[in-house]
């Protein structure tokens, strides 16, 4: 039987996706490309059940999250930052999991702030964001994205399975917009069938808000989501739904390299986002690298295995000989997962999203 990869190679590439110029000590992987994206996995543990990444059936009561022992202290994670920014990284982002959960979090924005040239952000479902949003400003956090997936507040609590409303996200957002954090970025994940009749109310939401809105393509991350193609609404009709409405016109990137594809509402009202990871892939220009709760390097989202860097840091491994497991990892790197994704790839058993961190 031939497979056809999902990719949608009839659509046109994301503008400009040549690599960025490299930094001094950069690192290149086998496709040419640099290293400038780490994102940091800070727990494994989260207040929500989103059904597309930590569903309650397999992360039930009697799940075995990580104990304490296992997690990468801030000191440890400052270290290896340290040697990632040496390679070329540029922007950090603290994620999980919920990162909110982990303790004094805080005093690793901080020590991380310090790095020179990095920009520090954060990814999380907002909750905590009322109590927490001035303490990561002041630490030095230099943008929040914070995730909601409805505006239906039935819909929305099926959802993140825990009972969670909609305005507790919205409150979220609004503390960290006053606490300087903005403008903001606001990620739906669109599951056709299951959210996809929002798209335009969350749309509306947000326009002349000076948030950006940005559409997620679910993806066959992890191994328990049961993701199916039939369930991913391709960016182009998102785009299309609100064009009907509301007219759009391209925007070009920020930087080479965006993941999001930018796109304004004609009348000035703002921008939206569409992350199209599914049908029209962004391998070629991927610089990302994902260091895990406990302290795995993967080089991919879609990785099935990691490579231990705890295990070298606790053994007290002299900063040379990290950097040089750093260095080889990325040379050795070759993934472009998203450009050969198949029904069969969907199904291997991969790493999951709320331990390697979105
Ligand atoms: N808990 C935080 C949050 O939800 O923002 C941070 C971690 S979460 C894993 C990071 C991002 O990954 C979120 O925006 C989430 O919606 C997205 N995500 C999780 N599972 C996904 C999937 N199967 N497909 C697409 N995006 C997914
Ligand atoms: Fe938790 Fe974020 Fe995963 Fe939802 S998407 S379960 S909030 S880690
Ligand atoms: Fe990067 Fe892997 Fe995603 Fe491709 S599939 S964009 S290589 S993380």
């Amino acid at each position: 039987m031939k497979v056809i990869p999902i990719h949608d190679a009839t659509l046109p590439l994301p503008p400009d996706r040549a690599a960025q110029a490299p930094a001094d000590g950069a690192v290149f992987d086998r496709r040419g490309r640099s290293m400038r994206d780490l994102r940091i996995s800070v727990t494994d543990r989260c207040n929500f059940r989103c059904i597309y990444c930590m569903p309650r059936e397999v992360f039930g009561d009697d799940y075995a999250f990580l104990p304490r022992r296992e997690l990468l202290s801030f000191e440890e994670i400052l270290r290896v930052a340290r040697l990632f920014v040496a390679r070329g990284v540029r922007k950090i982002r603290i994620t999980g999991g919920e990162p909110l959960l982990r303790k004094h979090l805080e005093n690793l924005i901080e020590m991380l702030a310090r790095l020179d040239g990095v920009e520090v952000t954060l990814t999380t479902n907002g909750v905590l964001l009322p109590k927490m949003a001035r303490r990561l400003r002041d630490a030095g956090l230099n943008r929040v994205t914070v995730s909601l997936d409805a505006l239906d507040d039935a819909l929305f609590r099926r959802m993140n399975d825990a009972d969670y409303p909609v305005e507790k996200v919205l409150e979220g957002i609004a503390a960290a917009s006053d606490a300087g954090l903005g403008p903001i970025k606001i990620n739906m994940v669109v599951k056709r069938g299951t959210n996809d009749g929002d798209i335009e109310a969350m749309a509306a939401h947000f326009r002349h808000s000076g948030h950006i809105l940005r559409f997620i393509e679910f993806m066959d991350v992890g191994a328990s989501n049961g993701w199916k193609m039939d369930e991913v609404l391709p960016s182009r009709e998102v785009v299309a739904r609100i064009d009907r409405l509301h007219p759009l016109e391209p925007v070009s990137p920020n930087y080479t390299g965006e993941v999001a594809q930018r796109w304004r509402y004609k009348d000035g009202a703002g921008e939206i986002g569409v992350i199209s990871s599914v049908t029209q892939a962004f391998c070629s220009s991927c610089t990302r690298i994902r260091l895990s709760t406990e302290g795995k390097l993967y080089t991919c989202l879609f990785a099935q295995q990691g490579h231990d860097l705890r295990g070298l840091l606790r053994a007290n491994a002299d900063d040379a000989r990290l950097d040089a497991a750093i260095a080889q990892v990325w040379q050795q790197r070759e993934d472009r997962y998203s450009e050969i994704r198949t029904a069969e790839t969907a199904a291997l058993r991969k790493i999951e999203m709320s331990y390697i961190g979105g």
